[in-house]
């Protein structure tokens, strides 16, 4: 069961599209994967070789995966660290390390470890109550961000707070979770580099990208980030020392700010493959989630070379609720040098990530504007 013709078996913890490009990934290479999803027909068992379904923070669950694979890696933050860091303690490989996932998992701690290692982020504050809120508030001014430090994703754990009088909706809102403040970034952009590094230390990054939210979500990436040649060295120096400061095999994915005066800030880490890296499937010889892959396997990293001068990627988000039935892909592909992702999620949602399109071109316009035709052609 192991050992397939003497390959080796990946366990990924959660089986959503990251998932299920990770298999893809490692299917390539010659590995079997199996995942760990709570749904039943998960995106990633489109790929893998078998899904478990259960909790990622079901200890039980992660020790029947581990039992049946060589590797264990992760997809989602919530992954269960202490159920993965047992495991590690037992001889189990795991990557990245699970006493990285823990500092990450925890905004506030993730935070405060960029902090004591120099790493530029916006200040930030501990709050228990809305007592400390509004102290901070007197502290950063207004407006000023109050943030879930677990389990959040996609701007849900999130809060922007204009005035004293969003203290007490904010906390209604993100009450289930214990909460941090943040100063608010009034950035020109948002940067993000993805590095990886490798089993012999080395460290590979991607080229910056710029990535712009929509209501707090992933909307565009486009590759490389329109801003100067200082900048992006600016960016991916910032995500090698992030690299340095933390332990840990296979990519990572560090979000920041660009502020008016040229300042680059972390906003947050991601101890995984990440949405802004999707274009390296198409755009580099070789994409995030092979580059994860072979760092876990302790394969070489490969150099990425760029296919095209540039590449733009649009998420193709959930327009209604119901059985998902995408619709146009063909139309949309046939334009040229634009590949359509479609991840098999069954139902769907406005809003939830269905897929990803990712055009090639010359220029960032000619990109983008073929990127926003292709999104036309597609409905789900
Ligand atoms: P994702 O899953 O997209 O990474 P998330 O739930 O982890 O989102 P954050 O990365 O903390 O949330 O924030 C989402 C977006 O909100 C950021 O990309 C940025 O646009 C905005 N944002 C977050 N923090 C700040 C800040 N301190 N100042 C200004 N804008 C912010
Ligand atoms: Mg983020």
């Amino acid at each position: 069961m192991k050992f397939h013709y003497g390959m080796k078996t990946i366990g990924i913890v959660g089986g959503g599209q990251l998932g299920k490009m990770l298999a893809d990934a490692a299917k390539k290479l010659g590995f079997k994967t199996i995942v760990l999803d709570p749904t039943p027909n998960a995106p990633a068992s489109l790929s893998a070789d078998k899904q478990i379904v259960g909790s990622f923070k079901d200890k039980q669950k992660i020790l029947e995966l581990a039992d049946e694979v060589d590797v264990i890696t992760f997809e989602i933050e919530s992954a269960n660290a202490e159920a993965l860091d047992e495991l590690e303690k037992k001889g189990k490989e795991v990557h990245p390390s699970p006493k990285t996932l823990s500092i990450i998992k925890d905004k506030f701690e993730q935070k405060n470890f960029l902090r004591e290692h120099d790493i530029a982020v916006a200040d930030f504050a501990l709050i228990e109550n809305e007592d400390d809120c509004l102290k901070q508030g007197k502290l950063f001014g207004y407006p000023f961000l109050l943030k879930a430090r677990f389990d959040a994703y996609d701007g849900r754990g999130n809060f922007v707070i204009k005035s004293e009088g969003d203290i007490t909706p904010a906390f209604e809102k993100l009450k289930s979770s214990p909460l941090y403040a943040e100063k608010f970034v009034p950035f020109v952009k948002e940067l993000a580099v993805v590095s990886v590094r490798g089993k012999d230390g080395k460290i590979v990054s991607f080229p910056t990208v710029e990535t712009v939210h929509k209501n707090n979500i992933c909307h565009i990436v486009r590759s490389p980030a329109p801003v100067s040649e200082e900048i992006r060295s600016r960016a991916e120096t910032l995500a090698r020392s992030v690299l340095s400061a933390l332990e840990g095999v296979g990519v990572f994915a560090i979000e920041m700010f660009l502020t008016a005066d040229g300042e680059v800030l972390v906003n947050e880490i991601a101890p995984r493959v990440h949405n802004s890296g999707h274009h390296t499937i198409e755009a580099f010889t070789a994409s995030q989630f092979e580059q994860h892959i072979r760092a876990i396997a302790g394969m070489p990293l490969v150099d990425p070379s760029p296919n095209a001068e540039v590449s733009v990627m649009i998420n193709i988000l959930g327009e209604q609720s119901g059985p998902a039935i995408p619709k146009g892909v063909m139309e949309a592909e046939n334009l040229g040098d634009t590949t359509v992702h479609i991840y098999g999620k069954m139902e769907t949602r406005p809003e939830r990530k269905m897929g990803h399109i990712t055009t090639l071109a010359k220029t960032l316009s000619e990109a983008e504007e073929k990127a926003v035709k292709a999104r036309k052609h597609i409905s789900i």
